[in-house]
C-alpha cells in the first residue's frame, strides 16, 4: 500500500470531508504511531503506522460495500444536480467519496440495492457471463399462468428484438394483480418491466429482495443502509 496524504486518507475512510479532517488533525485528534500529528500534509502508510482518530484505532479498510434497501422516487446514481441519489441517503459514518450503486434499480423500483467504491466487484457482480440471479417481488395487472411462465422460460424477446436469457416465474398470490416471484441473471434498461409488458402484464410494483446469495435485510427500512459482512461479500464475488 502506497503511502498517502492523512486528511485524504481520512476523510476515504469516512471520517468527514477533506476540509473537516483537516481541522479535526489540526486541533490534534489524530496520533501516528502515538505522536500527535498537527500536519494534515503529512504522508501515512494505514498497513504500517497505527493511526488513532479521536480516541478510536482506525482499521483501514480499501473498499466500503453497503447493503440498502431502496425507497422509492430516489435516483439510483452518485449524484444529480436536481434530484435526490441513493448516494445521498447514505450516511457519513458510512460515506465513502468514490461510492456509487453497483446496477441500477428504477426511479420507482425499492428493495435490495448494493453500493460500493470497488470497481471489480461491481464488474463481476453484474456481468450476466457470471449467472448470478436477481430476484424480484413484481405485482401485476392481470392473472398468470403456465403460458406465462413458458414464454420466460423460453426466453423473452423485447419489443426491440433484444433476447432476454432464460428466466423464471413463480407465482405468490394468486389473483387479478398477482404477485410474482421473478428471476432474471442479466440487468437490462427496465427489463422485468419490458418483459412483463410483452405478456401484456403491466407492473404495479417492483421490489428486489436478493442478488446471488445476498438476501435484503428485512430490519433495514426503506432508505436505511448498512455495511456487508464479510460472509455476505463472499455471497456476491
Ligand atoms: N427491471 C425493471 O424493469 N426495473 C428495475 O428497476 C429492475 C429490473
Amino acid at each position: 500500500m502506497a503511502k498517502q496524504r492523512l486528511d485524504k486518507l481520512l476523510a476515504g475512510q469516512g471520517f468527514g470531508s477533506r476540509s473537516q479532517v483537516g481541522r479535526m488533525i489540526r486541533c490534534g485528534g489524530v496520533q501516528v504511531d502515538g505522536v500527535t500529528v498537527k500536519s494534515p500534509s503529512i504522508s501515512c502508510d494505514p498497513e504500517k503506522e497505527t493511526i488513532i482518530v479521536a480516541g478510536e484505532r482506525l482499521f483501514y479498510k480499501p473498499f466500503v460495500t453497503l447493503m440498502m434497501n431502496k425507497p422509492a422516487g430516489i435516483l439510483s446514481a452518485s449524484r444529480d444536480n436536481r434530484a435526490k441519489t441513493v448516494v445521498d441517503l447514505v450516511p457519513d459514518a458510512l460515506r465513502r467519496r468514490d461510492l456509487f450503486p453497483a446496477g441500477r434499480l428504477d426511479k420507482d423500483t425499492t428493495g435490495l440495492l448494493i453500493l460500493t467504491d470497488d470497481g471489480q466487484m461491481a464488474h463481476r457482480m453484474l456481468s450476466p457471463k457470471k449467472g448470478i440471479e436477481k430476484v424480484y417481488h413484481v405485482q401485476v395487472e392481470g392473472t398468470v399462468g403456465k403460458e406465462q411462465q413458458d414464454r420466460f422460460k423460453q426466453g423473452i424477446t423485447l419489443a426491440d428484438g433484444t433476447v432476454c436469457l432464460p428466466a423464471r416465474m413463480d407465482v405468490l398470490e394468486e389473483g387479478e394483480k398477482p404477485l410474482l416471484r421473478v428471476v432474471i441473471m442479466e440487468g437490462k434498461y427496465h427489463q422485468i418491466k419490458r418483459m412483463l409488458g410483452m405478456l401484456e402484464r403491466p407492473v404495479l410494483s417492483l421490489k428486489r429482495v436478493s442478488i446471488g446469495g445476498l438476501l435484503l435485510d428485512d430490519s433495514l427500512s426503506e432508505g436505511q443502509c448498512r455495511e456487508l459482512t464479510d460472509e455476505e461479500v463472499k455471497a456476491i464475488w
